[in-house]
């Protein structure tokens, strides 16, 4: 049987806004480097432009995180979500409740990915 897509597409719709108000959030810290460029010391800028570089690598795995969510709603769309990726059997309902966003069952993601 399908899993329960209606709850999974809210799930699913539910992490992404949380994504995007972090993000929107941390705009400002991805920002700072360039406003702020003219008035700190070279070190303190040195400290800056690393804490730009973590807001940015924090950006873009949230960016991977909302492309898997978008992809996962298309799924849903498609009536393919629940299905794994790489061999076609039913993902177990557990694995979709903890990570609704999943396209693999557990043995083809093996140990690495979620
Ligand atoms: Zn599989």
């Amino acid at each position: 049987m399908p899993p329960d897509t209606k709850r999974s597409r809210a799930h699913l719709k539910a992490q992404r806004a949380e994504l995007e108000k972090l993000s929107s959030r941390s705009a400002g810290a991805r920002q700072t480097v360039t406003l702020d460029q003219q008035n700190v010391g070279r070190l303190s800028r040195m400290d800056a432009l690393q804490q730009q570089a973590m807001a940015q690598a924090t950006e873009r795995q949230r960016a991977a995180e909302i492309a898997k969510i978008d992809a996962a709603l298309r799924r849903i769309d498609d009536g393919e979500y629940g299905y794994c990726l790489e061999c076609g059997e039913e993902i177990a309902e557990k694995r979709l409740e903890i990570a609704p966003a999943v396209a693999l069952c557990v043995r083809c993601a093996g140990s690495g990915e979620v």
